[in-house]
């Protein structure tokens, strides 16, 4: 998609601290981080939004579940626990229109329900 951040970044046009990367899958630091770790992992297919995931997606989803324990045993966070966040359409105020994951960790988290 041409106007999407994330297509950009995954193609270089925007550049990024690259955590993880394999052919289906990319994970970078969250430029305006809210945790010490806020990584954003994307499948490099472009999916708008959870809800456009279809049947064919399954494997990248899967996909994405390994990567994320991948990324959380090379920073050794495995112990301490992280968050992982999925934003979906207007009321959750997704900004980029590519699906992501949110992974932080680094601090005690707050309550349970993320304002
Ligand atoms: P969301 O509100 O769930 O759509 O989250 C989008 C996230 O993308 C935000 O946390 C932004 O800080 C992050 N973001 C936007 N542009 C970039 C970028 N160029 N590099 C890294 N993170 C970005
Ligand atoms: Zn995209």
């Amino acid at each position: 998609m041409e106007d999407c951040t994330f297509c950009k970044i995954i193609k270089g046009e925007i550049p990024s601290e690259k955590v993880y990367e394999d052919e289906e899958i990319l994970a970078f630091k969250d430029i305006h981080p809210a945790a010490p770790i806020h990584i954003l992992v994307i499948p490099k297919k472009h999916i708008a939004t959870l809800m456009d995931v279809t049947p064919e997606d399954s494997n990248i989803m899967a996909k994405i579940l390994e990567s994320i324990q991948k990324i959380v045993k090379k920073l050794g966070i495995e112990e301490n626990g992280f968050r992982l966040i999925a934003n979906c359409g207007p009321a959750s105020g997704q900004e980029v229109m590519h699906i992501h994951f949110h992974l932080l960790a680094g601090r005690k988290m707050g309550p349970k329900i993320i304002s």
